[in-house]
């Protein structure tokens, strides 16, 4: 006899949902490709994890609650999801979520210290053979550049980074690539003629986060900007300041930018909370 269990998974990360697996003793079926919800469609219309688990151990990473795991055992080892890749090509074969930009990763990051990767490579050489577009977000810094001789004309590199001193670095995501590492591979993907992009999130040290906007003025091609959330000690911050300099320090460099969701009540009614080549394309309403 066949028994067959059905659930519904809801993970986040960073305020990040992941897809629904149907799990049957005998196959299984993922969706490798599949919609965000709630927050993560700020980022994205489509994406897909690889991983379970993840060493970066940062501080600020809400995933090991939300997946009903310690911190100590989320941030112990990563896994590569069982099936994962052959899901995938499924998913590219069958064009599950359209034509979207695929995201690699939420609930993970592709490129981990002292971690085989090249899982990573392989899904990105699936979305290019495919001519799918996709995108990467990661901490690891120049780990990642080894692929980027699959990106051309199809994918866009993205790092997590909020700061210029690594000692904050090392404070709040003390696995993950040096400040000095990401900061590199943004700039060697973009002397590629690769788009760049910097999740900006979670934003703990305001001044770092608008001297990195300055510094990288000529690396990046798009910044997303977000708050420091779940935390306290983010409450200190004055938000309606680093909003309002955010928004200026982003359209001086003409750079696009977008601000999430959390950060518009601390805008002016009219500011700018999105910007795209050159064009206003949204702004706060009330
Ligand atoms: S990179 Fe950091 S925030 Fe992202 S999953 Fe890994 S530990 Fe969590």
């Amino acid at each position: 006899m066949v028994v067959t269990m059905i659930f519904r998974c809801s993970h986040v990360v960073e305020s990040h949902a992941v897809p629904t697996y149907h799990v049957c003793k005998e196959e299984i079926h993922m969706d490798a490709i599949y919609e965000p919800r709630g927050a993560a469609l700020e980022y994205c219309e489509a994406a897909c994890n690889l991983y379970r688990g993840c060493v970066h151990g940062c501080r600020y990473c809400y995933a090991p609650s939300a997946v009903r795991r310690t911190r100590e055992d989320f941030h112990s080892g990563r896994q590569l999801r069982d099936g994962i890749l052959d899901a995938l090509r499924r998913d590219l074969f069958a064009g599950a979520c359209g034509d979207s930009r695929v995201l690699f990763c939420f609930t993970s990051d592709p490129y981990q210290v002292g971690c085989d990767n090249s899982a990573t490579r392989a899904a990105l050489e699936m979305c290019s053979a495919a001519s799918r577009p996709f995108a990467v977000l990661t901490k690891g810094g120049m780990r990642a550049a080894d692929d980027f001789d699959i990106y051309e004309g199809n994918g866009w590199f993205g790092t997590t980074l909020a700061f210029t001193d690594d000692r904050s670095r090392q404070a709040w995501e003390p696995c993950a690539a040096s400040v000095e590492s990401r900061i590199e591979a943004i700039r060697t993907a973009h002397s590629l003629g690769i788009r760049t992009w910097v999740s900006m999130e979670p934003v703990i040290e305001p001044a770092q986060a608008l001297d990195l906007v300055i510094e990288l003025r000529h690396d990046v091609d798009e910044w997303r900007v977000g708050r420091w959330n779940h935390d306290a000690r983010a409450n200190s911050i004055d938000w309606t300041e680093f909003t309002s300099r955010a928004i200026r320090t982003c359209l001086d460099t003409g750079a696009d930018f977008m601000l999430k969701e959390a950060l518009h009540r601390y805008a002016c009614p009219g500011a700018i909370t999105r910007y795209v080549d050159g064009q206003v394309v949204a702004r706060r309403t009330a």
